[in-house]
């Protein structure tokens, strides 16, 4: 009997999933074909078991980064959601795609070899804005046009309207 304790999926809901256990060693990773991947400066990845990871909507699409590792994503939106060796024993999703991603804190960093020079100072570059507080309008707009998936399992797909 499986039990769902965190749930996610991509930005257009066509894909999503469930773990029936708390990732274990959710760590950032710098290396380069994770930068490539989620293109962005580093990827944070939660693993968990295989058998503890569920698709319970559409079906996550490969790209063989390696003859033996896998990164999957969201073919209609193109969102970047696991990374797996396919002979491994877990599957690692990726941190952003989690309903919850405060859930999942990084306790581990691999890939250092790659790590951007800025990344120790991130923290520190001004700036602790929210989205556009100096254009409500834009705000507004963007926020009644949104086209992004709850975070949240969904009745139906694609939602009305
Ligand atoms: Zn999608
Ligand atoms: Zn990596």
């Amino acid at each position: 009997m499986s039990e769902t304790v965190l749930t996610g999926g991509c930005q257009c809901g066509a894909v999503r999933y469930a773990l029936d256990q708390l990732p274990e060693n959710v760590h950032v990773c710098h290396c380069r074909m994770c930068q490539k991947a989620v293109g962005g400066p580093f990827a944070v990845i939660c693993p968990v078991l295989k058998p503890a990871f569920r698709v319970t909507r559409g079906t996550i699409s490969y790209f063989m980064s390696s003859d033996v590792g896998r990164r999957g994503f969201c073919a209609r939106c193109g969102t970047p959601l696991t990374f797996d060796y396919p002979d491994g024993d877990d599957i690692g999703v990726l941190v952003g795609t989690l309903d919850e991603p405060d859930r999942a804190p990084p306790e581990n960093q691999y890939g250092n070899e790659s790590r951007v020079a800025w990344f120790a100072g991130l923290t520190k570059v001004p700036g602790d804005h929210p989205t556009y507080a100096n254009n409500p309008e834009m705000l507004r707009r963007i926020s009644s046009t949104n086209h992004q998936h709850p975070d949240h399992d969904t009745e139906t797909w694609p939602p009305a309207g």
